[in-house]
């Protein structure tokens, strides 16, 4: 799995959305990638604050600026 499968895979994994196969797979690739598990982390504290505001589901548009930034950090790191 690469850092931006994963990154696909976030809000599923911390919604607990994933099928076991994927949710050991995404688990192993966080094990071992600094930035993915930084970055989870701070996806997790994003989702915590919006839920306090709002008892539903991460809008769309939250979720493609996380994405997107995430795929700027990447590309910048290479
Ligand atoms: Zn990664």
């Amino acid at each position: 799995m690469r850092c931006r499968d994963v990154v696909e895979l976030m809000t599923d994994y911390l919604e607990g959305a994933l099928s076991a196969r994927d949710r050991e797979r995404f688990e192993e690739h966080i094990a071992g990638c600094d930035g993915c598990r930084a970055y989870l982390e701070q996806l997790r504290l994003t989702l915590k604050a919006v839920s306090r505001l709002a008892d539903e589901a991460i809008p769309e548009p939250v979720q493609a600026q996380l994405t997107e930034a995430f795929r700027t950090w990447t590309s910048t790191a290479r």
